[in-house]
């Protein structure tokens, strides 16, 4: 496995490999990994001749430098786990390598997509994902780039994305990864207390309730009963659940058979922000 650090040393080793006729899968990590990270891989694994993960804890997609400060930091764990899977590339670039000094995201029109739900609560994150994404895209130039539904919203802007920048490099969604009690894999919950860890299942297990919901029930009675459910919680608080059509993110006002739709959550315990989705 090799680890480069400088953006000039992965392009000139990743092109020389694709003029070779080799497909390179790219998989963008914040570190932290965990067994969600690393089905991700394995679905590149499959597509690729070679993997190339990286680590970067990006800056400008935090509103919020605590949130940033506290963000876990695994590198030599993460390291170990990528060899245990055969990954072939990891590039973990520092925050000099990759942004200028005050350099600020760019600014991209995602047709609203980025003003939904995280959008709402993350002022200007999806600019900060769009802008690292589309510099690793720039260095890498990967065939392929693998991106879990777990953040579905991130996903469907990353599509954007490409289009907007005509950047040739297929997107790929992952399917969510989770605990055994059914609460989605995050680099976060290592942070969750013992108690809120033994309650955070409650999360999906509302979602899965709010789906058998879906048909007989509107969006917003569907919405009020899950805002009811937290309000009864005694730990969680919810910060928002809203059902949305999954190709615009719009919040459906009712149903219409032409359209595939998502239940989006995102949920505080205590400062720790976990968000989820399902397919309905
Ligand atoms: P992160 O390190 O949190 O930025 O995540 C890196 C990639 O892994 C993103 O595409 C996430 O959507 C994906 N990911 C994180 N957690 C999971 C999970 N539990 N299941 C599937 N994909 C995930």
């Amino acid at each position: 496995m090799k680890v480069f650090s400088v953006k000039e040393l992965a392009t000139s080793h990743l092109t020389n490999l694709k003029s070779k006729g080799f497909t390179i899968g790219f998989v963008p990590t914040m570190g932290a990994l965990h067994e969600g990270h690393l089905s991700l891989i394995k679905d590149a694994q499959k597509d690729n001749d070679f993997v190339v993960v990286s680590i970067f804890v990006n800056p400008t997609q935090f509103n919020n430098e605590g949130d940033l400060d506290k963000y876990p930091r695994t590198l030599e764990e993460d390291l170990k786990k990528l060899k245990s899977v055969d990954c072939d590339f990891v590039f973990t670039p520092s925050a000099d390598e990759m942004y200028n000094k005050n350099e600020k995201a760019e600014v991209f029109n995602f047709n609203g997509l980025d003003k939904e739900m995280e959008g709402k609560f993350r002022d200007n994150h999806f600019n900060g994902v769009g802008t690292i994404v589309k510099k690793f895209f720039e260095i890498i130039r990967p065939n392929n780039a693998y991106f879990g539904e777990k953040d579905f919203q991130q996903l469907q802007i990353i599509k954007k994305l490409v289009t907007i920048t005509k950047q040739p490099v297929n997107i790929v969604g992952c399917p969510i990864d989770r605990e055994q009690d059914g609460l989605a894999r995050s680099s976060r919950n290592v942070r969750l207390t013992e108690e809120h860890r033994n309650s955070a299942h409650f999360i999906y297990k509302t979602i899965c309730k709010a789906k058998e919901m879906f048909i007989d029930f509107s969006p917003n009675e569907i919405e009020k009963w899950v805002e009811k459910e937290f309000r009864n919680h005694s730990n969680l608080v919810l910060e928002y659940f809203t059902i949305a059509k999954e190709n615009d993110l719009k919040p459906a006002k009712s149903f219409d058979n032409n359209y595939k739709y998502r239940a989006f959550i995102a949920v505080f315990a205590d400062e720790i922000r976990l968000i989820d989705n399902v397919a309905l």
